[in-house]
């Protein structure tokens, strides 16, 4: 199996409840950031109407994801409201080892087994300002039945009992707030020396600053 370059990008794991505002704070970053890319998981979840094969998932079926599963495919993957998601290994190798750095949109399960092969991978954890303010963000998205939707409350609860496990968290009451404090977790990230040694190898060779790749 091959291993990550753990010395070349960042990685960092955003997770929220559904209804936190995740995926529009997550874009809004990825418009800015040119530099980050989104890991496109595979999922069994059906697509949503405007969702495209290859863009927001891979969409495939139970026995696929299985197979793919026993062939070690995933750097991590999960059971979540009923469906399969998985993070694509070859993906996140091809892109880390490039020194380009990339953004997992999965849940607390999927954080903590990233977190044991990679212990410097970033979690940040989107809240909502409040349970009534998730309530109707999961509402007005229209996109599921209600039998998901109370689903995916209950659901709430549990993925927030996660939230300990993040090394950041961010409060979604103001969109461009929660945007900036996003933006600058990215950033403060990529200024940590082991970041900033892997890419300024001829600079830091110039000053003599040695690295500590512990
Ligand atoms: P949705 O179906 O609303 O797009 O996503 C449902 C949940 O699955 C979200 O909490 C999302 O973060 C999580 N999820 C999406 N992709 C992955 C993945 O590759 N791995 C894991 N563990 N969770 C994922």
């Amino acid at each position: 199996m091959a291993q990550v370059n753990s010395l070349a990008g960042s990685l960092f794991m955003v997770a929220a409840p559904s209804g936190a505002g995740k995926s529009t704070l997550v874009n809004a970053l990825l418009a800015q950031e040119s530099d980050l890319k989104l890991s496109i998981s595979y999922t069994t979840r059906p697509p949503r109407p405007g969702e495209e094969n290859g863009r927001e998932y891979h969409f495939t079926t139970v026995e696929d994801f299985l197979v793919r599963k026993d062939n070690h495919e995933f750097l991590e993957y999960a059971e979540v409201h009923g469906n399969y998601y998985g993070t694509s290994r070859i993906l996140i190798n091809q892109f880390m080892q490039a020194g380009t750095d990339m953004l997992l949109e999965i849940d607390w399960q999927g954080t903590q087994q990233v977190k044991k092969q990679f212990p410097q991978a970033v979690g940040i954890f989107i809240l909502p300002p409040s349970i009534a303010a998730l309530e109707q963000r999961l509402k007005k998205r229209g996109q599921d039945s209600e039998h998901v939707i109370t689903k995916r409350l209950l659901a709430a609860g549990g993925e927030i009992a996660h939230a300990g496990e993040f090394e950041y968290v961010i409060i979604n009451q103001e969109f461009e707030v929660a945007l900036s404090e996003l933006a600058a977790i990215v950033k403060a990230t990529r200024c940590r020396f082991n970041q900033q040694a892997a890419r300024n190898v001829d600079l830091f060779a110039q000053f003599s600053i040695h690295a500590n790749f512990s």
